[in-house]
């Protein structure tokens, strides 16, 4: 049973050059990359994505964030492949993230923590709506 996730290579892994880091890390897992694009957010569509957190207080500093450079999103297909991506991610807080993980390995601030995950299929399924309207 395959699955999707959409995944975001956040503009501070780009800007920091992990691309090719997250990609090998996801394709030495197994996941398999079935739709990538390199591309800089606008606002609305930044506050769509991370709508769940609009009342919290670091919403504005997200979106500000998010929008702030050049993203890479991506699909990535496989057996339970959301828990799996969120596994290879590691926890929000980088500080807590296990060493081994994209955020353990690369990140300190909770703000800029390299990659974004769906945390559902539920979410996948809207996340890649709004990132890749025709493609599935
Ligand atoms: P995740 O990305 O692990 O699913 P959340 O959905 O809870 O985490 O939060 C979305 C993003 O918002 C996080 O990846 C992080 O960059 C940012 N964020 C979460 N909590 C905070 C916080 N307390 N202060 C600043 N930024 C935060
Ligand atoms: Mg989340």
């Amino acid at each position: 049973m395959s699955e999707r996730t959409l995944v975001l290579i956040k503009p501070d892994g780009v800007k920091r050059g992990l691309i090719g880091d997250v990609i090998a890390r996801v394709e030495r897992k197994g996941l398999k990359v079935v739709a990538m694009d390199l591309r800089t957010l606008d606002s609305d569509t930044a506050k769509l994505h991370y709508a769940e957190h609009a009342e919290r207080p670091f919403f504005g500093e997200l979106v500000e964030f998010i929008t702030s450079g050049p993203l890479v999103a991506m699909v990535l297909e496989g057996p339970r492949a959301v828990e799996a991506f969120r596994a290879l991610a590691g926890a929000t807080d980088p500080v807590k993230s296990a060493p081994g993980t994209i955020r353990g390995d690369h990140a300190l601030e909770i703000g800029e923590n390299v990659v974004h995950g769906s945390d559902s299929p539920e979410s996948a399924a809207r996340e890649i709506k709004i990132f890749f309207p025709d493609r599935f």
